[in-house]
């Protein structure tokens, strides 16, 4: 029997059975931007051929005003719909099923002409909306049917309405953003009344037969949210206006809360979707850090919910659920809810990808068909890049042996999975651990490959990786001065430390210096303390009214840079609040502009300008200055004339993280 009967079992919707309880959450991606409809038709054929029951799309704009930016992608012309066909048509080619999502953004429009219930401008965009009046309103709804009606005519098995996350219809809910007097707001018959209304228009636009899915905001985490009786209020009304299915949708894009975040607890949310369930009578899915089959399987056969969405999983893996059904979860590359290559691409207006798979949204232009000439590779460094290399040159057919001076394969990552909040990484280092057992991989672990190890191979890739730059601080002998790896390995500090250097790794050591304890990503009720996370049941929108309540520090913690700006400026554009909230809220004193004149046993002495220097008594100083690329080896090859590829941190440590050295390795095995 497989290891996972109800996430394998069909549901039926309307007329439709859907092969498996997986829906793939719609993800904005900017590849319907491009123009290029056949890169569109090919990203959903290749999910949908992965195994995907559902899949709905990105976001696609009802009328220009509703559109997330200007330009953004819709279904205004037959050409539009033209183009929509050929991906309803791949998908369907699969044995797959596809829906469209409409998605009105309202205030949330990164345009001048963004409309909204009221005129309050929100706080994630610089543009104020215009109120709309009573044609407007109508002429909103009229547009998101008759996108529905061309949805049905471009072939998609339906459409999904996007009540939730703050947009559009979300905004007539609340109070928070709906202050009308009119027959649109009010009490909450009235501040319903738009979505309710929008349900039963879209259902009479698509027939009885479509699936209709409404995204309902289970906890707004905002202040004014909707209450638990008005949720549940909302979900009948739009079960009688026609919807097929609820999708579950958690906190406003302006809550500041995370809620998808790697360090949000996994299925952090579905208990709420699990209360909703037995209130209506359409199936419900539940959703937000689902990423594995296991967890997927143990909230449909407790009952949680009727489907599960995943959203970025399919990134990372766009056979999901055909590893899942083959009996091959080890195999599905985790999604570790980074971000950096999807959501921060998104808000930097760059196409999406996956850290994981750089083929995600790349598939028809990086290939890792067989090779033609089956080669001997050697890659030196067991890291993400050289284990990608690895992994996609075996995969292609070459013969690779991976060498690391280390024990253990991994390189950086072990280091990134002691991180609190940083657990998925654990996931990360298994896959490719999984993936490095294909047979034409042979593992030297354990062993600092040299010239003579590597002369007889076709090809070498050398991926050595990064060593942690000395910034030239004078040290006082008997000073206490560590680097970032000794303090990830566990190096005692003492309890008042300085951290030089707030990037990415700054912030992640200062993040392990104050925790004690559980790893509140670990146990989801200390994580909602943290974060001042309650219920839509005791309170509106679900935030506790005392607010966070972080555990004291474990130690007090400075965390420094040269730079005269703001700390933490350059991290993740999607999570990087999400750092410096945590860390301010355990009352971390983050500097700029400081130089470093000395360490001495008393501590750090440091100058700020116009000031003299003076001194942080600290017990232990920590050196997170970045890196510089390890290239002893890379340099002996040069002297003897050894042609060799550098990849990675040993290319170029600057800005490095784990999406460039994992891209890189990708591309170049997909050429050797
Ligand atoms: P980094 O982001 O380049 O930061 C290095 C820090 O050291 C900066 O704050 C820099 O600030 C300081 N610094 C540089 N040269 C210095 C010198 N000579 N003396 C004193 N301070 C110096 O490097 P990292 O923190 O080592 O991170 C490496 C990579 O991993 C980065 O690309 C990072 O994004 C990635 N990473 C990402 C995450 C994530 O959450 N996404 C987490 C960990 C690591 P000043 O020059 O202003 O002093
Ligand atoms: Fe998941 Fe990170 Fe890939 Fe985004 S980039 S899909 S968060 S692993």
């Amino acid at each position: 029997m497989s290891s996972y009967p109800h996430l394998l079992a069909p549901i039926t919707m309307g007329n439709r059975t859907l092969r498996n309880r997986s829906l793939m959450g719609s993800m904005h991606t900017g590849l319907e931007e491009t123009g290029d409809w056949s890169r569109v038709a090919a990203f959903y054929a290749a999910r949908a051929r992965g195994g995907a029951g559902l899949i709905v799309t990105g976001g696609m704009a009802p009328n220009r005003e509703g559109g997330v930016f200007p330009g953004a992608a819709g279904l205004f012309t037959e050409n539009d719909i033209a183009n929509h066909r050929r991906v309803t048509e791949a998908v369907h080619a699969e044995g797959g099923h596809i829906v469209m999502q409409i998605l009105h953004a309202g205030r949330y429009a990164y345009s001048p002409d963004c409309v909204a219930p009221s005129a309050i401008k929100s706080p994630i965009s610089p543009f104020p909306p215009r109120e709309l009046d009573e044609t407007g309103i109508e002429k909103q709804i009229a547009d998101i049917a008759t996108a529905a009606a061309r949805a049905i005519q471009a072939g998609y098995d339906g459409v999904e309405v996007m009540g939730s996350e703050g947009y559009f219809l979300n905004q007539f809910l609340v109070t928070h953003t709906n202050r009308r007097t009119d027959r649109w707001g009010g009490d909450y018959a009235n501040r319903m009344r738009l979505p309710v209304e929008t349900v039963a228009r879209v259902r009479a636009a698509m027939g009885p037969d479509a699936i209709l899915i409404y995204r309902i905001s289970l906890i707004d985490l905002i202040p004014n949210g909707s209450t638990w009786d008005e949720v549940v209020t909302l979900a009948k009304a739009i079960e009688s206006a026609g919807a097929s299915v609820l999708n579950t949708g958690i906190g406003w894009h302006e809550a500041r809360v995370p809620t998808i975040a790697t360090s949000v607890p996994r299925a952090a949310f579905a208990d709420l979707t699990a209360r909703l369930r037995p209130m209506v009578g359409i199936p419900v899915i539940t959703s937000n850090r689902i990423n594995t089959p296991e967890i997927a399987e143990k909230l449909l056969a407790e009952g949680a919910a009727d489907m599960v969405s995943m959203a970025r999983p399919w990134l990372a893996d766009e056979a999901f659920m055909a590893k899942a059904a083959a009996g091959r979860a080890a195999d599905i590359a985790p999604c570790i809810a980074c971000n950096q290559a999807c959501l921060d691409h998104t808000f930097s207006g760059k196409l999406t990808s996956c850290l994981v798979n750089p083929r995600a949204c790349h598939e028809t232009e990086l290939s890792y068909a067989p090779a033609a000439r089956p080669r001997r590779v050697a890659v030196v460094g067991a890291g993400p890049a050289g284990m990608m290399t690895a992994v996609v040159a075996a995969q292609r057919g070459h013969q690779v042996t991976l060498f690391d001076k280390a024990a253990q394969v991994g390189g950086q990552l072990n280091l990134a999975k002691q991180v609190p909040g940083k657990e998925e990484f654990h996931g990360l280092v298994a896959w490719f651990a999984t993936m490095l057992q294909h047979p034409l991989i042979t593992l030297r672990l354990g062993h600092e490959a040299t010239p003579d190890d590597l002369r007889a191979f076709d090809e070498i890739v050398i991926a050595t990786g990064v060593v942690p730059r000395d910034p030239g601080i004078p040290v006082a002998p008997g000073a206490r001065v560590l680097s970032y790896i000794d303090v990830l390995q566990g190096a005692e500090t003492g309890r008042r430390v300085a951290v030089v250097g707030a990037g990415g790794i700054g912030f992640d050591v200062a993040e392990t210096l104050v925790h004690q304890g559980t790893s509140p990503t670990l146990d989801p009720q200390l994580w909602r303390q943290e974060w001042g996370v309650s219920t839509p049941w005791a309170d509106r929108g679900g935030l506790a009214p005392e607010g966070p309540r972080p555990h004291p520090p474990a130690r007090e913690v400075h965390l420094l840079q040269r730079k005269a700006e703001k700390p933490g400026r350059h991290l993740g554009k999607t999570t990087g609040w999400i750092h410096r909230v945590s860390l301010a809220m355990k009352g971390v004193r983050m500097l700029g502009g400081v130089t470093y004149d000395r360490i001495t046993t008393e501590g750090l002495w440091l100058s700020r300008p116009g000031e003299g220097s003076q001194l942080l008594p600290v017990d232990a100083v920590v050196l997170c200055a970045g890196q510089e690329p390890d290239r002893r080896l890379s340099d002996q090859l040069d002297r003897l004339g050894i042609r060799h590829h550098r990849i990675g941190g040993a290319d170029v440590a600057a800005e490095l993280d784990a999406k460039r050295a994992i891209d890189q390795a990708a591309r170049l095995a997909a050429t050797l």
